[in-house]
């Protein structure tokens, strides 16, 4: 008995340590590596652990790219600003100089 609360224990607290890794995994991540390897490394200092969840969190998904705030048709992304269709190569809109990322 005594084994397996250590073991439940034990098992809490490695999800616990890993949970940036298991956050960044969860939410489809472009690229969790940076934040798996962070958590890895540095997780056991409490700074490390919360840097590697911020950038977890934080991180880019690959939905985020896709289905953001950037209405996209074909190669053009349309301005929210101003509308006007912006080739996907600039990063800024061509007419009234918003961001397009
Ligand atoms: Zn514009």
């Amino acid at each position: 008995m005594e084994g397996i609360v250590a073991l439940v224990i034990f098992l809490g607290l490695l999800g616990l340590y890993f949970l940036p890794s298991i956050v960044a995994l969860n939410r489809g991540a472009k690229n969790p590596f940076p934040t798996i390897i962070i958590n890895f490394f540095f997780g056991w200092t409490f700074v490390g652990w919360v840097v590697a969840l911020a950038m977890g969190a934080g991180a880019r998904t690959r939905d985020d790219f896709f289905a953001g705030t950037r209405p996209r048709t074909g190669d053009y992304i349309v301005c929210p600003q101003c509308s006007l269709e912006n080739w996907t190569g600039y990063k800024e809109c061509q007419k009234c100089g918003s961001s397009l990322w």
